[in-house]
């Protein structure tokens, strides 16, 4: 089976031309103007956006928690991202302390394989690292999971102290792998939660208060300095703040690199949401979305290389599921909806209104998350041997975000009523047209598992 897109306006985070792609099977074969070829389909691309597949390197599908799981199943989840034009995710294996990675391994590989309609891969959360786990970071590695997972928040269930993060550190280092980090200080955390709640203050207002920006500062700057010290790659996940973003911009003084993601959402909702009421639970997650200097600040690391990945950090619940922390914030289950919104939310208020140019969203949705985590040039570029995940994108069309109209396994929407300019018509996973006007044209099963290879640590 062939295939020709003619006449797209193709977008990469180097190109931007008027041409044609051919695709023989699940692969590019040819990238230029006017191909001297014939194929079984031909698709007209005029007048749209021809971009690689998005990857989400951050999300949390079926993931276990408080008791339930988050509500998005790998179909469900999966599905929502192709609609919006993500056609490859990684989620989080979190290992349970006093268990194996091979067994949390095995586990979510168990609930993703056969059940995901698009392509995706796996971090390795190591939340207890001894002597045994070291033992297993070189058979992750084998596996094609070379980054992996830390948290500094979460005593007693995630959480890993700084002798267990420097040990890991060296291992991973070893290996090849990178470690990447939920940098806020836990026990500061912690305390503050204990502190409002001994005080009577229970609203979604004082989660956010509980985790102020020195609590993500104060750890982005440790991880970078242990990161440092062990020679190891290391990427902060989900950075929301402009205190975070100068600990790492101080560290690029003394030649380090660290890798900083940020979200959607830190870029485009604001923590005023949080005075909401109970509805404040709807962005509940953590880091909390924080203010206006901070979006701004998040904004311009973009553009100056200092943040180099937008995710989403998906973790979708009903609100059924928020509301059991309707009279206790600590116990609203962390996490927000957004898998399917992330490229046109971007597109719209980034590409749109100025903030950032076309290349750089192929950049920072799709290019450095395949650079940064091995797999690349297989993903996130539109080259002759790539994989054939292309979205053909109408950067004119509006429309408005709804729970009546999303694909995401839940009953609110945290962008309701958002005016959007932009929108996916058409996507191609691995040469197969996946969506077509709304439509997911493939089963559960179609998506695979993507084996990476070794990090990068430049781009
Ligand atoms: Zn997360």
């Amino acid at each position: 089976m062939t295939t020709l897109i003619k006449n797209g306006r193709i977008v990469t985070s180097a190109d931007d031309f008027i041409g044609d792609i051919f695709i023989d099977g699940e692969t590019i074969k040819a990238v230029g103007n006017d191909l001297p070829v014939t194929a079984d389909k031909v698709i007209d691309a005029s007048g749209l956006l021809v971009m690689p597949g998005g990857i989400d390197p951050h999300v949390h599908l079926e993931m276990p928690f408080m008791g339930t799981f988050s509500s998005d199943t790998y179909e469900t989840g999966t599905r929502a991202a192709l609609h919006g034009g993500t056609t490859c995710v990684i989620d989080f294996i979190l290992q349970k302390q006093g268990n194996s990675l091979r067994a949390a391994f095995d586990e979510w590989s168990g609930r993703a394989t056969g059940n995901a309609v698009g392509d995706y891969s796996f971090h390795m959360a190591v939340t207890d690292f001894n002597d045994s786990t070291r033992q297993e970071i070189k058979q992750m590695v084998d596996e094609g999971i070379t980054s992996f997972k830390t948290f500094m928040a979460y005593k007693g269930a995630l959480m890993i102290d700084d002798r267990q993060m420097v040990g890991l550190m060296d291992e991973v280092k070893a290996q090849g792998g990178m470690v990447t980090v939920h940098a806020t200080n836990g026990d500061v955390i912690d305390y503050l939660i204990q502190k409002h709640k001994s005080e009577g203050k229970f609203a979604p207002l004082y989660h956010y208060l509980s985790q102020p920006e020195v609590t993500e500062a104060e750890a982005s700057e440790r991880f970078a300095d242990m990161a440092n010290f062990s020679g190891c790659p290391g990427y902060i996940v989900h950075m929301t703040c402009e205190g975070a973003l100068n600990a790492i911009r101080q560290a690029t003084r003394r030649n380090q690199k660290v890798f900083v993601e940020t979200c959607i959402q830190y870029l485009v909702l604001d923590a005023s949401l949080y005075e909401k009421n109970f509805d404040g639970a709807k962005w509940v997650m953590s880091p909390p979305l924080r203010e206006k200097k901070d979006q701004e600040a998040l904004w311009s690391g973009i553009n100056q290389g200092l943040v180099q990945i937008v995710a989403t950090d998906h973790c979708p619940f009903t609100w059924e599921q928020k509301n059991m922390g309707k009279d206790d914030f600590s116990k609203i289950p962390n996490g927000h909806p957004a898998i399917e919104h992330r490229m046109e939310l971007l597109f719209s208020e980034g590409v749109n209104k100025g903030r950032i140019s076309l290349n750089k969203f192929v950049e920072v949705t799709s290019t450095n998350p395949a650079k940064i985590f091995g797999m690349f040039p297989y993903k996130g570029t539109l080259g002759a041997g790539a994989d054939a995940d292309i979205i053909l994108f109408d950067p004119n069309e509006k429309h408005t975000v709804s729970v009546n109209s999303h694909h995401m396994n839940t009953n609110y929407s945290a962008y309701e009523g958002w005016e959007l300019t932009g929108k996916v018509k058409t996507v191609l996973l691995r040469g197969t047209v996946v969506i077509d006007d709304n439509k997911c044209l493939v089963e559960k099963g179609y998506g695979k598992f993507v084996k990476r290879k070794k990090v990068s640590g430049v781009v």
